[in-house]
């Protein structure tokens, strides 16, 4: 069987790895992090993962947290100064979603993957590391999310619409906050001319908890996080931005403290995409996966999906291919299997990082009146081709409203 060397042990490369092994594949993952390191870190997402890339994840018995801290519903909501909303529907998923801390589940993945055999090495890769895993594999995959090795790879012009970050990201972990009435959600919030702030149930280290995820529009009052001095003043300003911005989220929000000091994030990135062969001063190739070349803004909470969306797509790449070597064609192939998927969520993601179309804003509003709609958005999140043509094309979606209403 084939020896599959992997680098970087987060969603993609450890959901990878564990599939590889499972078909007999003789797999090595190289990680700048131990498990110890991770669990003992910072959060690094909020890591919102919808049914379909939680299958994935239960066909390779990854499932560790069935059931636990289930996200049933999605909210979306238009806040308006002083309080209440211009726009504000919810709708169940037919299925629940979830985030497991990546703090929590990646380590526990790493014993996974040494369990079934799987070679676990800890190093921090960079060419000469590559050249030495090119000897020594068949296949070599970087699935180092935004590692720099992942800016080995060549943008790819035509496929990356921005080349700057577009907003300014906060994550805050906290325990205590009042649960919304019925049932569980993503409450979305888009402040016009501000940013959008989200917010959802989770399971962190010390338990079930919230996770706040702000984005604000660069240079606007949510992108002040520079002047944040540790993980207090963080808490703070989260609160801040909700009391001005999103006043009815501040209510259920005001008497939350902090999961714990390494609960908090803030950063910006510019998305985008790669071009997914890398060749080495050697000549040898290396594939990228999931955010090394592929980087979404987290607006739209699909990152950790399209990683898993990515895994299994190279994983039944690499079975298709059979005994042959695994060369330039077969990598752009396997990577443009995952890019016809990737690319809906990706248009998706960049048009919510722009003002809303008349279009888009006509859809949303309709879902306030009509729980079909609602339903049918809520439940795009779990498969954002779903979404098209309707939000791209008015005609498409002047159809679309008729039927439903
Ligand atoms: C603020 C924020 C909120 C988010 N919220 C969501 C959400 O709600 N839902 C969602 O689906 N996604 C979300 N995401 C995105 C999601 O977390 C990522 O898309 C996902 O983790 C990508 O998986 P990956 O396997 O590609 O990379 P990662 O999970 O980043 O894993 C890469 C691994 O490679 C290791 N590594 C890096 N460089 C090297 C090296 N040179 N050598 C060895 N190892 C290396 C890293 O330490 C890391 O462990 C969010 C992201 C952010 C920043």
């Amino acid at each position: 069987m084939a020896k599959i060397s992997i680098v970087g042990a987060g969603q993609a490369g450890l959901q990878l790895g564990v599939g590889l092994l499972e078909r007999g594949f003789e797999v090595v993952i190289t990680s700048n992090q131990t498990g110890e390191q991770i669990r003992n870190g910072r959060v690094t997402s909020s890591q919102c993962m919808f049914d379909r890339a939680l299958q994935n994840e239960r066909d390779l018995g990854l499932n560790f947290w069935e059931g636990e801290v289930p996200v049933e519903g999605i909210q979306f909501a238009v806040p308006v100064p002083g309080g209440g909303n211009a726009l504000k529907w919810s709708a169940r998923l037919d299925r629940p979603a979830q985030s497991i801390d990546q703090r929590l589940k990646m380590p526990r993945w790493m014993d996974a993957f040494i369990a079934a055999g799987g070679e676990l090495r800890i190093a921090d890769v960079g060419i000469p590391e590559l050249e030495d895993l090119h000897k020594e594999s068949d296949l070599v995959i970087v699935a180092s999310g935004k590692g720099e090795i992942g800016r080995l790879f060549q943008r790819d012009e035509t496929r990356s619409r921005f080349d700057k970050p577009q907003r300014s990201l906060a994550l805050t972990y906290v325990h205590g906050m009042r649960a919304r009435e019925k049932h569980t959600a993503v409450n979305f919030n888009a402040v016009p001319g501000i940013g959008e702030y989200f917010v959802f149930p989770a399971l962190t280290l010390s338990g079930p908890c919230e996770i706040m995820v702000f984005e604000g529009i660069i240079g606007g009052p949510m992108d002040r996080w520079a002047e944040v001095k540790g993980p207090e003043e963080h808490f703070a300003e989260s609160l801040r931005i909700l009391r001005e911005y999103v006043p009815d989220e501040y209510e259920r929000s005001k008497d939350c403290v902090l999961t714990d000091d390494l609960g908090v994030l803030a950063g910006r990135f510019p998305p985008t995409i790669r071009k997914p062969i890398l060749t080495l001063p050697s000549g040898g190739l290396a594939l990228g996966m999931g955010d090394s070349v592929c980087l979404n803004d987290p607006v739209t909470g699909q990152g950790s999906n399209n990683a898993s969306h990515a895994a299994a797509a190279y994983l039944a790449a690499i079975l298709d291919h059979g005994d042959r070597p695994f060369d330039a064609a077969f990598m752009q192939d396997a990577f443009e299997r995952y890019w016809d998927y990737a690319r809906f969520v990706v248009e998706w993601t960049n048009g919510i990082l722009l003002p809303p179309t008349e279009n888009q804003q006509k859809v949303l509003a309709a879902a306030q009146h009509d729980p079909r709609v609602a339903h049918w958005f809520a439940n795009g999140f779990n498969d954002p081709r779903t979404f098209f043509p309707v939000i791209a094309d008015p005609q498409a979606a002047d159809a679309f409203l008729g039927v439903a209403a």
